[in-house]
């Protein structure tokens, strides 16, 4: 019985998660339609109406595809791998995008190795999530300190700090709840999936944030020991 009502209460979500997906791309796909009758009706193409069609073919796509990291069912294989070649990566990946926004990304990783047992795309696609949360929370540019460190030998910590706006009080107890968001082109799907990612890594996720301050995101997960021979 707790296997199915543990079961259920998974579906339940899932369930919650698809009705506010749909809801959420009915809205641009009303627009669109919307648009379009008036272009057949009129014989005309208006450049404003194309781009706003344009913007609201983007959103469909970024909700489909945010999503799509939940739902499709893909190979996972969990491997050793060091949180700081993950993280070096990514910031090669972010960096060249992130200096045009006057973003610095400031590095502090551990001297001790920081291996994992982890689905190397899943950790990316956490560390891009929040880092581009970082990115767009200093529209005026600034700073994120980026620290991997071993607190303990059992863990690997992740700290992800910026001085962008932070996150006012309210929200903060829903934030990884689908579909929060105060931008005007925002999903709220990222912290959803990057704390579903870490959990399935059997680790935590704990946000701080203070308005007109900033915000710290802090992950641990479980260190894999190393033997000195493995290095
Ligand atoms: P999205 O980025 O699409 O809005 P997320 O799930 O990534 O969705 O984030 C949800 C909300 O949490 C954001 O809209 C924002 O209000 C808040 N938030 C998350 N990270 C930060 C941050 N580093 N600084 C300020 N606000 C943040
Ligand atoms: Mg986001």
């Amino acid at each position: 019985i707790e296997e199915l009502l543990r079961r259920s209460e998974k579906l339940n979500t899932v369930g919650q998660l698809a009705a506010g997906v749909a809801h959420e791309i009915r809205n641009p796909l009303t627009t669109l339609r919307g648009f379009l009758q008036l272009q057949q009706q009129t014989h005309k193409t208006n450049p404003d109406h194309i781009d706003l069609m344009l913007s609201e073919l983007d959103r469909i796509n970024l909700i489909v595809s945010e999503f799509l990291i939940l739902a499709k069912p893909q190979a996972i294989h969990f491997q050793e791998r060091d949180v700081r070649i993950i993280m070096g990566d990514v910031i090669s990946f972010l960096d060249s995008q992130a200096h045009l926004y006057g973003i610095e990304f400031k590095l502090t990783f551990a001297v001790e190795p920081t291996f994992v047992h982890c689905e190397e795309n899943q950790l990316k696609q956490v560390f891009i999530n929040l880092l581009k949360n970082a990115i767009e929370a200093m529209p005026e540019g600034g700073n994120v300190w980026i620290d991997l460190k071993r607190p303990n030998a059992e863990l690997v910590q992740i700290d992800i700090r910026d001085e962008g706006q932070g996150i006012p009080e309210e929200l903060m107890p829903h934030l990884g709840e689908p579909f929060i968001t105060n931008k005007e082109t925002g999903t709220g799907l990222g912290l959803m999936v990057s704390q579903r990612i870490i959990q399935g890594h059997r680790g935590t996720m704990e946000i701080e944030s203070e308005v007109g301050i900033g915000t710290k995101v802090s992950i641990v997960l479980p260190a894999v020991q190393r033997t000195a021979i493995e290095g």
